[in-house]
């Protein structure tokens, strides 16, 4: 059965190297988690033989997707892009309904994935991505002379993506996984998320489009379905895929670098998975605007129902007077915060066993208004001492969703010891006033080897995608704490070194050959130069 919306129609099919496939296992319907009813069209899951066709699509598709130029992918990025405008107004109504996310927010995450495959081309075009590098001959150096050696970035290969369920699109089909390894010359092989199967259909023909309109080979992109420990895992163990990227879960994300390191030839798994995101609020920023932080607290917790893997999950602090107003004032913005769809029953569900065992370990003390759905956020805010956190995994534990954790300090002194007990983290945030300086500059240190990104001010919700941003961190915040999944840097994550000693200068890649016909900055002789 198909549907059809305004601009397009979805069949409920996935997308092998341009190819509409339909599955021949469980069948999935996206459901409308706002208005508590399934969605049309059926989808069905594929199996290992859908993997097969993909991987060995995309394996054939590399070699003459890797020779293509920067500018091509340049030119495919962009028109990636277009290609998802051209279908906006369809794409956002399906992806609202599929994630009960409000519009607006849907709205800004469509230019943000159009903005970052955007990036990855001006990446693409300015050239440092090729890490280009030559340390010149010196055929008279005593005792042994040295080789012309040239250095310079490739491709790794076909990646597997697995799409997220809290950003269907800027974590999902087009987004910045696929953009970086599809930017570095690597074809893309999605699983796409069960949660918003419509919105994945979409943006993968806005994908097939643009391969067919750019000359490029069908294997370069393909989309699946499929159940994670079945078809997820056969895409991972497949000998053509050369690395995963990932966003969701610490269980799923870490199931996937077991498989990965399993394999025969074992291969990088970017799992971006579980983060509480600690706010550590100084005692003079608690002294002058406890109850402004407060209120402001609790509007980032709540947002887009606590469903950001940099939801601020923890709140640190020394007991104090200004605590005290900062949690009556969080305390009361809670009380009223309205209870809000969470993108599928599953996540509501996983969210409320998460609040429950806070509830056993930690003590209450404040709920938003209940809902009356089975995917309402009903909006949790707990409190507990510093010694019983240190000692609790249960208190460290993630709940994906709006609950946060106020652990009261003795003193600074335990303050700093919560700092260094805590798990790897996306982010910590610092609010401090210039009277807290110097206990700011104590904590920095310690927050560098936690977070891979602090902020000072502010909360942890937005993240920026950019040259500058770090959204990645110490395990179990990812899996590859020297990388980012946001951010120009994530290209990264998908190439790897070649030096070329000696090589003939016919046959050297223009990014390393003489006269610098791509016009590079390149490390030449260990100076920058662009000759
Ligand atoms: P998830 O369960 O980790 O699923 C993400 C993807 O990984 C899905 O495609 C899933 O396949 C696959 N997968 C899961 N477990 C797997 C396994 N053992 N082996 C192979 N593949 C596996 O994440 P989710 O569906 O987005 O949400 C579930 C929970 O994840 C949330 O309640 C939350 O706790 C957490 N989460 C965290 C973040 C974060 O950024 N920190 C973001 C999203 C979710 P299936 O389709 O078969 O499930």
């Amino acid at each position: 059965m198909t549907a059809t919306i305004p601009g397009t129609t979805l069949t409920g099919e996935m997308l092998i190297a341009g190819t509409a496939v339909r599955g021949n296992g469980q069948e999935v319907r996206a459901f409308d988690p706002a208005a508590g009813r399934p969605l049309e069209p059926v989808y069905q899951h594929g199996d290992s033989s859908h993997v097969d066709a993909a991987c060995a699509a995309a394996a054939d598709a590399f070699a003459t997707y890797r020779a293509s130029t920067s500018e091509q992918r340049a030119q495919f990025l962009e028109t990636i892009a277009a290609n998802i405008e051209a279908i906006s107004e369809t794409l956002i109504a399906r992806t609202v309904a599929e994630s009960g996310l409000p519009q607006a927010r849907i709205t800004g995450e469509v230019g943000r994935t159009t903005g970052q495959l955007r990036l990855f081309a001006s990446v693409l075009r300015e050239g440092s991505w090729n890490g280009a590098r030559i340390d010149t001959a010196q055929p008279d150096r005593t005792p042994l002379p040295r080789p012309d050696l040239r250095q310079r970035f490739i491709p790794l290969g076909p990646v597997a993506v697995f799409s997220a369920s809290n950003f269907p699109l800027a974590f999902s089909v087009a987004g910045g996984d696929t953009a970086s390894a599809l930017a570095a010359g690597c074809p893309v092989v999605v699983k796409g998320h069960d949660a918003h199967p419509g919105t994945s259909e979409l943006v993968a023909r806005a994908i097939a489009d643009a391969v067919v309109s750019c000359g490029l080979p069908a294997g370069t992109f393909s989309l699946l379905f499929g159940s994670g420990p079945d078809l997820g895992i056969a895409l991972v163990t497949d000998p053509r895929i050369k690395a995963v990227g990932f966003t969701g879960s610490r269980s799923g994300g870490t199931a996937l670098v077991a498989a990965a390191a399993a394999r025969p030839e074992p291969i990088p798994v970017y799992a971006e998975m579980s983060s509480i995101n600690p706010v550590f609020l100084l005692d003079g920023a608690l002294d002058t605007r406890g109850a402004e932080l407060g209120t402001a607290f609790v509007a980032s917790l709540t947002m887009g129902s606590g469903q950001f893997c940099t939801n601020p999950g923890l709140v640190i602090a020394v007991d104090s007077p200004g605590l005290t107003n900062f949690v009556a004032a969080a305390s009361q913005a809670l009380t009223k915060s309205p209870a809000t769809p969470m993108l599928t029953p599953n996540i509501a569900r996983s969210y409320a066993s998460g609040v429950e065992s806070l509830t056993k370990a930690a003590e209450l003390i404040s709920r938003g208004e209940p809902g009356t759905s089975e995917t309402s956020c009903h909006a949790a805010l707990f409190t507990t001492d510093a010694q019983s956190f240190l000692a609790s995994e249960d208190l460290q534990a993630e709940v994906f969703g709006s609950s946060s954790l106020i652990v009261r300090c003795a003193d600074a002194d335990e303050l700093r010891a919560v700092a260094q007990g805590i798990e790897g983290q996306l982010t910590a945030t610092v609010h401090a006033d210039d009277s807290d300086l110097e206990e700011a500059g104590k904590l920095l240190p310690l927050l560098e080897l936690k977070a891979g990104r602090i902020l000072f001010g502010g909360w942890p919700t937005g993240v920026e995608v950019c040259h500058a941003m770090v959204h990645g961190g110490p395990f179990p915040a990812t899996s590859d704490s020297r990388t980012t999944s946001v951010g120009s840097l994530a290209i990264e994550r998908y190439l790897r070194p070649v030096c070329y000693q000696d090589v003939p200068k016919s046959l050297l890649p223009s990014a390393v050959a003489d006269g610098n016909p791509d016009h590079l900055w390149r490390r030449i002789d260990g100076a920058l130069s662009q000759d």
